[in-house]
Formats: C-alpha cells, sequence, structure tokens
C-alpha cells in the first residue's frame, strides 16, 4: 500500500534534533499479569546508569528541539525516586534551553498512581500515562494479578476516579485489552467508562486484542486474525462511542524502534529498540557509559531502523516482525 507523502511525514522522525529514550528504572514488577512476557529478573537501576542518562541528557539538551522521556517497565512506579530524579533533571535541562520541548509519558499498571504521587510526577513533567484494564472487575482480577496473586482492579479504578476528580493536566490513555474469546464481555467496563470518563476530555481509550509475545503463557492466548481484529474494534468503538461515532482516517504507524534517535534504557544500563523483544541479542545494541557515552553496535541498530529507507508500512510499523536472523 503506497501512503502518501511518505517522506516528509517521516523526515521529523529522523531528525537528530529529536531524541526520544524509553527507560526502564527497575525490570522487577509489582504485578504478575498472566500473558506478559517479561522475566523480572534485573532489579532497580544502578546510580552509575542513572548517572549515564543525565550525562547524556547534559550533551544532547543544547542540541535537540525535541526530548521526550517515556517511562516503561516492570512497573515504573515501583522506583518511583528515579522517575522523579531524572525527571526533574530533564525539567531542568528543559528550562536551560529554551528552545528544547520536553515531553515526558508513562505506561503503568496505576496500582501506585495515588493522587499525591500524580502531583509530584505532574511537577516534574510527567503528563501523558497510559493505564491498562483487561476488563470489567472480575475478568481484570483473573488476568492482571499483583505478585502475590491478589487482584488489582479496585485499586486501580480508585485512582483512575482519584485523577478524573483533580485538576492536574494529564492525559490518560485508557487501553482496554480482550481476546478472542472476551471481547463481547467488555459491556460492564464500557458502560463504567462512559459514566465516569468519556465526557473529560483528558481520557481516551484504546481498545487492544492481545497477542503472543514471548511470555510462558502464550499457548494460552486466544488471538485474533486481523480481519476479526477491525471487526472486533469496530464493534468495541460503537458501544463506546455510539452510533453515530465515525472512524479516524488510518494514519501511518511508524514504531519508535524504527526512528533512529529513540532507544530503550534497560535497568542494567543496556541499550534496545523494541520494548518486546528483551531477550532477543538482537534488541541489545549497546551499553550507556556512566558518563553518558553510548556505545553502539551498528550492525545490530541498522536493521531495525531500515524502515526508514525501504519506506515498507509494514517494516515501518513493527521491525522486530521482519529484523531477520543475524
Ligand atoms: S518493534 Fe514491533 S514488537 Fe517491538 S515495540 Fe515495535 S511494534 Fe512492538
Amino acid at each position: 500500500m503506497a501512503i502518501p507523502n511518505i517522506e516528509s511525514r517521516l523526515a521529523p522522525l529522523m531528525s537528530n534534533k529529536r531524541q526520544e529514550l524509553i527507560i526502564f528504572p527497575t525490570e522487577k514488577c509489582n504485578f504478575r499479569c498472566t500473558y506478559c512476557y517479561e522475566d523480572y529478573t534485573i532489579g532497580r537501576m544502578s546510580d552509575d546508569t542513572i548517572g549515564g542518562i543525565k550525562a547524556f541528557l547534559d550533551k544532547r539538551a543544547p542540541e535537540l528541539n525535541e526530548l521526550y522521556l517515556s517511562w516503561f517497565g516492570g512497573e515504573p512506579l515501583v522506583a518511583k525516586d528515579i522517575v522523579r530524579d531524572i525527571s526533574a533533571y530533564a525539567s531542568a535541562l528543559a528550562k536551560a534551553n529554551p528552545d528544547l520541548r520536553y515531553v515526558s509519558t508513562m505506561t503503568t499498571n496505576a496500582y501506585y498512581l495515588t493522587p499525591s504521587t500524580l502531583t509530584e510526577l505532574t511537577a516534574v513533567g510527567v503528563l501523558r500515562y497510559q493505564i491498562t484494564l483487561d476488563g470489567p472487575r472480575e475478568m481484570h482480577n483473573r488476568t492482571r494479578l499483583r505478585a502475590d496473586g491478589k487482584g488489582t482492579f479496585d485499586r486501580i479504578w480508585e485512582n483512575l476516579l482519584a485523577i478524573r476528580d483533580s485538576k492536574e493536566p494529564v492525559s490518560i490513555t485508557l487501553r482496554v485489552h480482550h481476546d478472542a474469546e472476551n471481547f463481547t464481555q467488555l459491556d460492564p467496563l464500557i458502560e463504567d467508562i462512559r459514566r465516569e470518563f468519556i465526557h473529560d476530555t483528558r481520557f481516551s481509550v484504546f481498545f487492544k486484542s492481545l497477542e503472543k509475545l514471548g511470555g510462558p503463557n502464550d499457548a494460552n492466548i486466544k488471538t485474533m486474525s486481523s480481519k476479526e481484529k477491525k471487526v472486533a474494534l469496530k464493534m468495541l468503538k460503537h458501544k463506546l462511542y455510539g452510533d453515530d461515532f465515525v472512524e479516524p482516517e488510518e494514519e501511518l504507524s511508524v514504531c519508535y524502534a524504527s526512528q533512529p534517535n529513540s532507544l530503550i534504557i534497560r535497568a542494567d544500563g543496556k541499550i534496545g529498540k523494541c520494548t518486546v523483544a528483551l531477550n532477543d541479542q538482537r534488541n541489545h545494541i549497546g551499553s550507556l557509559r556512566s558518563d553518558g557515552t553510548l556505545e553502539l553496535n551498528s550492525k545490530r541498530l541498522t536493521p531495525w531502523i531500515k524502515g526508514l529507507a525501504t519506506l515498507d508500512p509494514a517494516t515501518l510499523s513493527c521491525p522486530l516482525s521482519v529484523l531477520g536472523t543475524e
């Protein structure tokens, strides 16, 4: 499929004036979701790696127009002090460099996203959040479990209501998971979202069907074909927004892993591109030194960004799917 003006749409993503870091302050999550692909073996980020990130930001900030810090994990709020420390540092750099636009986002399970934590994080610029629900309470509590096996819905919902009742200038994407069997059972959650959140413009909803991403329970995940996903998505959106809902035009999807200046920084200081293939050697493209220098293996980096040369939409949207062997 040819995409109109693809080169001009990709140009800003290739600019050296743009930098994204997806940071894992810890990889020991407080949850054990049944479909998770992470192995929880790497703990908290060391002071050396934290210092390396700050030194890297020191060097890059004067050259940049846009800096994106995306917090990821295992749950980033398990290491909230690291998030605050590095975010405060980046905020100060953005103030000192007036041409630099700084945006910070977080993928969080929201278990620890209490009103006081939200206030602390907004003060250091973390303003966009993606929070996952696996369906109404009973359904969610079967898959999104704490490390001790207990359910998590009530606490997450309580935190979401508190965010809605706050005046914080945040944006919240509710990511609603489903599989091939349970997508018709989301109605009670959709009703609750319609009642509590849909009129607040800070909230949006993103339905996502589960995939097999390399976790130990992959065999039990009931995935959908692309055609089934389209049908399910249309049905779910109509339930959420009503029958007048008009599907927006499909946009060019470019994964961060396809972008040359987007890097993941693991809790152990390793550098990669993709947030899924965490134990794949092809995704270990280098290391961060404590002086902020990136030691990059260009032979491993190049295949991730080849979509920018081929302009192939499938490669751009998921370079892992066409990566090839070393
Ligand atoms: S490369 Fe593919 S699997 Fe990895 S983060 Fe991007 S879209 Fe996801």
